[in-house]
């Protein structure tokens, strides 16, 4: 077996030639990705948060039925709730804000966010 050095700075921990870090440093860098990732999207932590969770159980009770097929005259039961405008352009107000939620089933939900990202693509 060729074996190397942990590509890790000041590790001579000597590892298998196809593999870039010892067992030590493998765990401190893939944690560090993910502290990155929660770093990188600012809405993770939104999402997480008690307030989203309560506002989002509430508005769902009021409003159980998708409201995109209920302008089309059909009755699905909804299954997430919505930002009307997207969040990363809503002010802290607007975030929470019962007039900027609508409650979608999973079809509607995925036609918004693939237009959404069709628009996203095409600026
Ligand atoms: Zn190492
Ligand atoms: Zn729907």
């Amino acid at each position: 077996m060729i074996m190397h050095e942990c590509s890790h700075v000041g590790c001579t921990e000597l590892i298998p030639f196809n593999v870039r870090y010892c067992e030590k440093h493998k765990k401190q860098k893939a944690h560090e990705v993910i502290q990155s990732h929660k770093r990188n999207d600012k809405f993770w932590g939104f999402y997480q948060s008690q307030q989203w969770r309560k506002t989002r159980n509430a508005y769902m009770d009021g409003h159980p039925w998708c409201e995109e097929c209920l302008r089309n005259g059909r009755h699905k039961l909804a299954t997430s709730v919505d930002h009307i405008k997207p969040l990363k352009l809503c002010d802290e107000n607007e975030q929470l804000s019962f007039d900027n939620l609508q409650s979608l089933c999973p079809s509607c939900h995925n036609y918004k966010t693939r237009q959404e990202q069709k628009s996203y693509i095409n600026k």
